[in-house]
């Protein structure tokens, strides 16, 4: 039994009643310290010593890869069903905890300090995307802890809830509700993670939810906020693009006709701005959004609207820039695969990416015309 701010003589009722004992904060509960304050970094370390022990253990010595993968995913999933449901993890722990697993999965118990062969986030690709299906700790975490912010939305019939609806929220609206100062740190961090998740439940209701699904809204979202705008796209295809002469001149491969609309050859210019299919997308992109776009020369374009602060000029970027990624995957998928996509197809995904990333912040920041016409897009 622990107690806070109950005078002494009524905990010595309380004791006797119920025949508890009582305890002092911190405590440690499976190895780590509970404290009313917040969780650091050596409070965790038991966890870091721990994962450390079992992977190199006896047993993991003589493991394949294919044995550390299950290895791997056997002591994270003790931390993904246990700690990561009870508190967001300090970044520091999270990190180290990755670190440990990336050079065991690919090097084993060997002491070798070179650079893993792919990314931690490619490892933590699902199977169907090429990755291992490992989960990312942080994002896990994240939509673990949003069990809580679910059920106090929920209203569950739940003695914390209760008490925190009680305590805290009182008569406010949870989503919009903002925590006060001198608030204790693990409600914070709930209150922090109930922001990050508000996009995600204000759009799938609050009916059910599953960690598995919060995850990947997580993780998709990551992806899409930190997918460079198109100029990146550029390079990358202008490198490769120019790998592809170099080798149609070297006469290992011995065309480089565009595979999108299959007459011309495949050139940077080519491929964003003049082919047939890229102009079928483009017109129906501005179809969508009621604005004229550019039909060639984006770089100069994106330059100059990329850099004003208007939110029209913003969203148009992201529209090109969103246009361009596609335009590269399908090209990519298309190479391998041999299918051209539809351009309607093809423009649903920028659509439905750019109305992930519009909805929330950008529209709440406008008024007016704007604002409506930011509306019309994301409902079309
Ligand atoms: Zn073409």
């Amino acid at each position: 039994m622990y107690s806070n701010g109950v005078e002494e003589s009524t905990m010595v009722m309380l004791e006797r009643l119920s025949g508890l004992r009582r305890g002092k904060v911190p405590f440690k509960y499976l190895g780590v310290n509970i404290t009313s304050k917040r969780l650091g970094v050596d409070d965790c370390q038991c966890l870091i010593e721990k994962i450390s022990a079992r992977i190199h253990g006896l047993g993991a010595r003589k493991l394949s890869y294919a044995g550390r993968v299950v290895l791997i995913k056997s002591v994270l999933s003790t931390l993904h069903n246990y700690w990561a449901r009870i508190f967001i993890l300090p970044k520091t722990i999270i990190s180290k905890i990755e670190a440990l697993c990336r050079k065991f999965l690919w090097y084993g118990n060997e002491c070798k300090g070179s650079p893993a062969l792919v990314s931690w986030e490619q490892v933590c690709q699902s199977t169907k995307k090429g990755g291992l299906g490992l989960k990312q700790l942080h994002w896990w975490n994240v939509a673990a802890v949003a069990k809580y912010v679910w059920w106090l939305a929920l209203k569950t019939d739940h003695l914390w809830v209760r008490w925190i609806h009680a305590i805290y929220i009182k008569n406010q609206i949870w989503l919009d509700y903002k925590p006060g100062v001198g608030v204790s740190w693990a409600w914070k961090k709930i209150c922090w993670v109930k922001e990050i998740m508000k996009p995600f439940f204000m759009n799938q209701g609050i009916a059910s939810y599953e960690i598995k699904e919060g995850y990947q809204w997580l993780v998709d979202a990551e992806t899409v906020k930190r997918r460079h705008p198109w100029i990146s796209i550029w390079l990358i295809a202008h490198r490769r693009l120019l790998t592809m002469d170099r080798l149609v001149k070297m006469g290992i491969i011995q065309t480089n006709v565009c595979y999108m609309c299959g007459s011309d050859a495949e050139t940077i210019d080519h491929l964003f701005f003049q082919c047939s299919f890229n102009s079928r997308c483009l017109a129906l992109m501005q179809n969508w959004l009621k604005i004229k776009l550019p039909q060639q020369d984006f770089i100069m374009w994106w330059v100059k609207y990329r850099s004003r602060s208007l939110v029209v000029k913003q969203v148009l970027a992201m529209a090109v820039a969103s246009l361009c990624y596609q335009i590269w995957v399908s090209r990519n998928k298309c190479r391998i695969e041999g299918l051209v996509p539809q351009p309607r197809v093809l423009v649903l995904k920028c659509k439905s990416e750019l109305v992930m990333r519009m909805r929330g912040n950008t529209i709440k920041s406008t008024i007016g015309r704007v604002h409506d016409w930011l509306e019309m897009i994301c409902l079309e």
